[in-house]
């Protein structure tokens, strides 16, 4: 018989209680360093004071009123989003899902209205991932994410991620945009390269098209700046933003330049739930402790220190762990071993990581993680491959 809470997911037995920074605990106490962060979602660990206050003291005041009324969080968050970024304007909703779809209809819209209707189609990368709807799951291409739910929504042209010439052969004057994520995150933590970037967008300009980022996993920090394209010194006409942006409270975000936002005029789209006062709320302490002196360089700073450990870990146990790659706290660990043996063994042990593709395990820490977490993490590392090696427990 089918369990009340509908199988979609294939759970691990474990539930847990309490959050406190990097760790969590289970109701029998206990206690596990979490290096999934609920998939880079917990940006700023569990339960910050922050935040906390912020959704605590919003939580007595206004929940929800919609997006008939001017809502001031949603003012003055969007205001800081385009003080720190390339953009001009934001849209709000409430998932990555609805980020990717919200900024799809936004660059058909502006075709269309520059009298290009015809440009619909949308190049987007081999490996990607941007959310489970209909429209995202043909943007990510994955037959595995596809299988059964045919028809496939159409306009979109797959190329490897990474070669520019493929990129340029696929444009057609039925081409509008290009979707991209900066670092893939779910195909196993693939970061293009700072010359990749670049020539996406010197591609975009020579053809018209809009450059639409999908920093939903690699944004708010993660690679120790507010976004990681602006590593490569460019920046997309389309951004969409999730996960770190709530720490944990569901928020979605679209981020773009003015002419491409102005395809969207009062009626043509819309979220009920959208960037309600208990959501902003939550947004604007995470733009605080994110945007305050220091904060992001100190993510560099730990990142750099917990990637040579890792390579040096790496190195060192040649028969359970590939290369290591990734930026800033986004980073793929590629498995001699099968991934999810690792996986247990590091759960076991009291480490959370996350798989990924290409037999990959993910490390997506908090980003407020300090040395004393880098060396519990990697003793258990070192514990787990040295397990692994003698084959067993
Ligand atoms: C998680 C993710 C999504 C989908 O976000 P949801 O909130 O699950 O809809 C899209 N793109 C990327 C890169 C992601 O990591």
């Amino acid at each position: 018989m089918i369990p009340a809470l509908m199988p979609t997911y294939a759970r691990t037995d474990i539930a847990f209680e309490r959050g406190e920074g990097a760790w969590l605990f289970t109701a029998d106490g206990d206690r596990y360093l979490d290096f999934a962060a609920g998939i880079a979602v917990n940006a700023l660990g569990h339960c910050h004071p922050r935040l906390v206050e912020a959704l605590t003291g919003q939580g007595n005041a206004l929940w929800h009123c919609s997006n008939l009324y001017r809502i001031p969080g949603q003012e003055s968050v969007a205001a800081r989003l385009v003080e720190n970024t390339f953009a001009d304007s934001v849209f709000f909703n409430n998932s990555g899902a609805e980020a990717i779809e919200c900024g799809l209809k936004m660059a058909r819209r502006y075709h269309d209205l520059n009298g290009a209707p015809e440009r619909y189609r949308v190049i987007a990368m081999e490996g990607a991932f941007h959310g489970r709807t209909l429209a995202t799951i043909a943007a990510g291409g994955q037959a595995k994410h596809l299988d059964g739910f045919d028809p496939v929504v159409q306009g979109f042209d797959h190329v490897p991620f990474g070669n520019l010439n493929e990129l340029r052969a696929a444009v057609t004057r039925e081409t509008g945009a290009i979707l991209v994520e900066p670092v893939q995150g779910e195909s196993g933590i693939h970061p293009a390269s700072v010359e990749y970037l670049q020539g996406l967008r010197q591609v975009a300009d020579e053809f018209g098209l809009l450059l639409f980022f999908d920093e939903i996993q690699c944004g708010m920090g993660r690679t120790g700046k507010l976004f990681s394209h602006q590593w490569a010194g460019i920046s997309p006409d389309i951004m969409a933003v999730a996960k770190g942006i709530g720490g944990g409270f569901p928020i979605g975000a679209v981020l773009a330049v003015e002419k491409a936002a102005a395809a969207l005029t009062a009626g043509t789209h819309g979220s009920t739930l959208g960037g309600n006062p208990l959501a902003m709320a939550v947004a604007g302490a995470v733009l605080d402790v994110m945007l305050a002196d220091g904060f992001l360089d100190g993510v560099d700073a730990i990142a750099r220190t917990l990637r040579h450990r890792l390579e040096d870990l790496a190195a060192a146990h040649p028969k359970v762990l590939g290369e290591v790659r990734g930026a800033g706290l986004m980073i793929g660990l590629e498995c001699a071993v099968e991934n999810r043996a690792l996986l247990d063994r590091l759960r076991a042990n009291r480490l959370l990581a996350a798989p990924g593709g290409g037999n990959v395990v993910r490390l997506l820490p908090p980003l407020v993680i300090d040395e004393s977490h880098v060396d519990e993490a990697l003793a258990i590392l070192e514990k787990s491959c040295a397990q692994l090696e003698e084959g067993g427990h």
